[in-house]
């Protein structure tokens, strides 16, 4: 589970800035936190997603998951009639966090950021609202090992005893945590796998160790 880099023009201005989106790998898709970073995209959402990495070209973002396609159009539109004459720079305030807004009217080439709402077209609407429920990021990598929260893959489970953590064909020895192929989402269940079994292993490895 480690970061996903991807091209750095949209991400880089965003950098530091967290949201809650649905993000969609290929046929996968998860709900959770994404954090902008200077190389890609970080956070629950995409540590998740990370694992399942294969071939993919592109990530993409829906950042208003809470609302359907027409009703941010919707949105969009009140906010013109109702506030005309404010510049671009400040439509989404509200709405989206302001660095978001700016870069995504920016990346539908909805410029200069001084022109008024109003005198957004159709086009340029439609253009947005598509953003905000898919905005495309291409894929250039994943941070390296040495970043990764999460290793999976690992020693193979059936051929230790769960009751004690030690394996059945060499006595004596005991294993715990992430060295077993086993590994969790995000959300604690990693750490709590390492502490529960390194318990156990720990408790039998030692002397009469089985106060259990
Ligand atoms: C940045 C980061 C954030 C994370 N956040 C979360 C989270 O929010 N929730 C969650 O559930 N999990 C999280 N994890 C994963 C979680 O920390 C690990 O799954 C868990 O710590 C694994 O425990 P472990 O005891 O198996 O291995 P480790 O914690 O890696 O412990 C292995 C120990 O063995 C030592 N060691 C290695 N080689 C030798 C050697 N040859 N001789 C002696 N000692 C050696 C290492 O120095 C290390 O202290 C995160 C991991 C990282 C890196």
């Amino acid at each position: 589970m480690v970061q996903i880099k991807t091209e750095t023009t949209v991400v880089r201005k965003l950098k530091g800035i967290k949201l809650n989106a649905n993000v969609t790998l290929g046929t996968e898709t998860e709900y959770g936190e994404v954090l902008f970073t200077e190389y890609g995209i970080s956070g629950p959402a995409i540590f998740s997603l990370s694992s399942r990495l294969d071939n993919q070209t592109e990530i993409s973002l829906d950042i208003m998951p809470e609302y359907p396609y027409d009703k941010v159009c919707e949105m969009i539109y009140i906010r013109m009639c109702q506030n005309p004459n404010l510049p671009l720079e400040n439509f989404f305030v509200g709405m989206l966090n302001k660095r978001v807004g700016q870069a995504l009217l920016k990346y539908c080439k909805v410029e200069p950021l001084s022109r008024y709402s109003v005198t957004m077209s159709e086009k340029e609407v439609e253009r947005i609202c598509k953003t905000i429920k898919c905005w495309n990021f291409k894929i250039e990598g994943t941070m390296s090992w040495n970043n990764a929260q999460v290793t999976k893959g690992g020693a193979v489970t059936d051929e230790f005893n769960p009751n004690t953590m030690e394996s059945k064909y060499e006595k004596g020895l005991y294993a715990a945590g992430e060295v077993l192929d086993i590994d969790g989402d995000c959300g604690g269940y990693n750490l709590q796998w390492a502490w529960s079994s390194g318990y156990i292993a720990g408790s039998e490895a030692g002397e009469g160790g089985d106060d259990l």
